[in-house]
Parts: structure tokens; C-alpha cells; sequence
């Protein structure tokens, strides 16, 4: 890749790697009942304590016989219903009535559907013959007891509390979760709620940050709106330091305004202050805090939004233990001309639609990285490599469709 375009600019790419070698995952654990450990990322392997299923029963509703049987008349001797088994064995010319779920008993080898039986008083016939083996489901065909189900770092999702309960698991142990403070910096800055006055704007990333952060499990505290003032700066710093393993703050890293934050940030950690190779999010923080981390984010909404999710998210998820896939991308067609410059990563906010399995991207409106709206009606991000120039429509480009992170 050709970054000459602009020099000294970090690629996003680095940058990532560079936090996640500095970011030694926690290791502290606790053990959770397992309807509270969603999201949570296990700190050990699991293994199947049981077969799932635990013993061979039938996939259909009908008769559980002997397959060599088939062509003669046979006695149905018994039922077996899910959770409540045939207590006995079927012999010759034999069979039970069986549903769905239920065990298949000693001496049956086969299930034949009832819609392939003659049934007469306590005598079927089969008018289908079936292979040997039909319609039963194997014990541990599903999850062979003994074997790995999930490995140490995996987050746990909806289906994986799902799959956790059929193993008869009822709490896991998972990596504690993280301490994070954020706080946004401009004495421009008005809370929602608060009387509209000149020159001030309210606080956009604070609620931005707040909210997407209930999808991280984190313990978090809202330090609030810090003026551009050192000792309100340093205060708030220090507050945030002496809890938090990681402080998230947004505005004050672009040259010029940035001076009490980086003077701040110089005095109390060891903060490396980068221009990435990426639009928006150009400015950005990152270092040692105390015992913990800082993340400083751009002040614009945009680029908070989107360093958020393509530089912290991946570092909170790496130092809460989880072991992290790259993001998906999908080949979509540009549906109109794309304006881009060579030397950053672009991250256009666009709309992506599927039609007749035909992926089709648009802009989701302004690119400015102040337009919140646009990406608030952005379903993806326009991927657009450095060395990327502009985009013709029909052209084809990488998306990344929005994930439950920035949603
Ligand atoms: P900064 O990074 O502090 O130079 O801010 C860049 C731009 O983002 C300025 O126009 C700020 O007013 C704006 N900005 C900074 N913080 C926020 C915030 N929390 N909510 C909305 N806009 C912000
Ligand atoms: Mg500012």
C-alpha cells in the first residue's frame, strides 16, 4: 500500500495492531448463571458433559420396528412419547406407535412415517419399505460427548446460550467485564435537556457513546461534559484513571485545540497522539493511563462514531478476553459516482440494498464528518481502500454492513 500521498499518516490497519499488542487482555473471572452471561467472553473451553442428543430417538411421527420386517403384518405392542419411553423391547414382527423426540426402544432399528402405514385395530402394514435406519436421529450426532463445544474467548451469543442449556449447563465462567469512563470535552458543549444559547451546541457523544457501549458488557461511568480548561481536565483525568481500565474521551486530539488534553494526558499517562490514514477520524489518541487505557476519539459525531467502532470496539472486545474475527465485507455495485482523494481508508456511510440478489450501495447522504443524520440512515459503511481514487458509478466496492456495535 501507498501512503507517500500523505506522509506520517497512520494506517488504520497499523493502528489496530498496535492497540491490540499493547492491550494486555483482562484475566480476572467470575462465574455467572447463564441467563447473565450473554456477550460475556468465556474464560475457559467447554466440553460436552453429555451427548446431545442424549439417546436415539425419531425424527417423525410413526412406528418404530425392525426393518427386516417390513413386508410382513406386524403387532403394535406399545407407545413411546418425548419423555416418556416404551419400557421394554420390540421382538419379531413387532413395532410400537412412536412421535417425534421420543426414544426408540431396544430391538427397533428403524422409524417409518405413519403416512407409509396401514393401520388396522393393533396391525400395520407398511406401504412404503424404508432403509434401515430411517428417521432416527443418532445419539450425539449433534454434540458427541467429550468433545469441544466452545473455545476459552468465545462471546457468548443468544444461540450459544442456547446451545450451552441443551448440554444441561447452567452457569459459565467468563472474563470479568470492563471498567470503561467516557467524557466529552468543548466549552461549546450543552447537554440534551439544556436551554439552547449562542455559539454552543449540545453534546452529541456522550448519549452516542453511552448507548453503544450497553451492547459492550461494560461497567460504565459518565464523567460528563469537561470544559477546555486544565484543571477541570486534569481532575476529570485523574477521577477516570484511578477506576476505569479504559477512559473514552471525545474532541480536543486535532492539532491546535488539542493543547490541554495532550498537556494533560503527557503529565498523567503516556499517551502517543496519531493522524491515521482514515476518513473521517483523522486525529486520535491512544496510550497508557494510570493502570488502565485512554482512547481519544475526534470531536466530530461522525468520527467519534466511526474510530469508536473501527479502533476501540475491537480493543475493549481484545481486553475483555476475546478472541476477535475481522469484520465482514460484501462486493457490492456503487449505484452512483463516489468521490474519494488517494491516501486514507474511507468509511462512507451508505445504504445497502439486495435486489434480486444484487447487492447495490448508495451514499446515505453528506460525508461531512459532522453529519450525524446521514449515518443515522446508514445501514453500512463504504469501504474504500488508501489507494483508492473516486468511485464510477456501477463500479464495484467493499461494504461493511453495520453490526450490533454502532446500531
Ligand atoms: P474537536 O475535536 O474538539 O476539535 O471538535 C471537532 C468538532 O466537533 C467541533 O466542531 C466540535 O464543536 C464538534 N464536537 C466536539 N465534541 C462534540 C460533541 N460531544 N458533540 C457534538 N459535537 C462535538
Ligand atoms: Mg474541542
Amino acid at each position: 500500500m501507498d501512503h507517500c500521498a500523505q506522509p506520517g499518516l497512520l494506517p488504520i490497519e497499523e493502528a489496530l495492531v498496535r492497540i491490540c499488542n499493547q492491550l494486555t487482555p483482562v484475566q480476572e473471572t467470575e462465574t455467572l448463571v447463564l441467563h447473565a452471561a450473554l456477550d460475556r467472553v468465556l474464560a475457559a473451553p467447554i466440553t460436552a458433559p453429555i451427548n446431545v442428543p442424549a439417546g436415539d430417538n425419531s425424527a417423525m411421527d410413526g412406528y418404530a420396528l425392525r426393518a427386516q420386517d417390513c413386508t410382513a403384518t406386524l403387532s403394535v405392542i406399545g407407545q413411546s412419547l418425548a419423555g416418556h419411553p416404551f419400557n421394554g423391547a420390540i421382538g419379531s414382527t413387532q413395532a410400537i406407535r412412536i412421535m417425534t423426540g421420543a426414544l426408540i426402544p431396544a430391538g427397533a432399528d428403524t422409524v417409518v412415517m405413519q403416512e407409509n402405514v396401514q393401520r388396522n385395530g393393533e396391525q400395520i402394514t407398511i406401504t412404503q419399505i424404508p432403509e434401515m435406519g430411517e428417521h432416527i436421529r443418532r445419539a450425539g450426532e449433534d454434540i458427541a460427548l467429550g468433545h469441544l463445544v466452545m473455545a476459552a474467548g468465545q462471546r457468548l451469543s443468544a444461540l450459544d446460550i442456547g446451545l450451552l442449556a441443551s448440554l444441561g449447563i447452567a452457569q459459565v465462567t467468563v472474563r470479568r467485564s470492563l471498567r470503561v469512563a467516557i467524557l466529552t470535552t468543548g466549552d461549546e458543549l450543552l447537554p440534551a435537556g439544556a436551554m439552547p444559547a449562542t455559539g454552543k451546541i449540545y453534546d452529541s457523544n456522550r448519549p452516542l457513546l453511552s448507548a453503544l457501549l450497553t451492547r459492550i458488557p461494560v461497567d460504565l461511568i459518565d464523567l460528563g461534559i469537561i470544559p477546555d480548561d486544565l484543571p477541570a481536565l486534569r481532575s476529570a483525568f485523574t477521577t477516570a484513571m484511578h477506576w476505569a481500565d479504559v477512559v473514552i474521551s471525545t474532541g480536543g486530539v486535532s492539532v491546535g485545540d488539542a493543547d490541554y488534553t495532550k498537556e494533560v494526558l503527557a503529565e498523567l499517562g503516556e499517551i502517543d497522539f496519531w493522524k491515521i490514514a482514515m476518513k473521517p477520524g483523522k486525529p486520535f489518541a491512544f496510550g497508557r493511563l494510570g493502570q488502565g487505557w485512554f482512547f481519544g476519539l475526534p470531536g466530530n459525531p461522525v468520527s467519534t462514531a466511526v474510530t469508536y467502532h473501527q479502533l476501540v470496539v475491537p480493543g475493549l472486545r481484545h481486553l475483555a478476553g476475546e478472541v476477535i474475527s475481522p469484520q465482514q465485507r460484501l462486493d457490492a455495485i456503487a449505484g452512483h459516482a463516489l468521490k474519494k482523494q488517494p491516501g486514507r481508508t474511507d468509511f462512507q456511510r451508505g445504504i445497502l440494498t439486495n435486489t434480486n440478489g444484487v447487492n447495490t450501495v448508495i451514499s446515505a447522504g453528506l460525508q461531512n464528518s459532522g453529519v450525524l443524520s446521514a449515518m443515522a440512515k446508514a445501514n453500512c459503511y463504504i469501504y474504500l481502500p488508501a489507494e483508492q481514487g473516486s468511485v464510477a458509478e456501477g463500479e464495484r466496492v467493499s461494504v461493511i454492513p453495520f453490526d450490533q456495535f454502532i446500531r
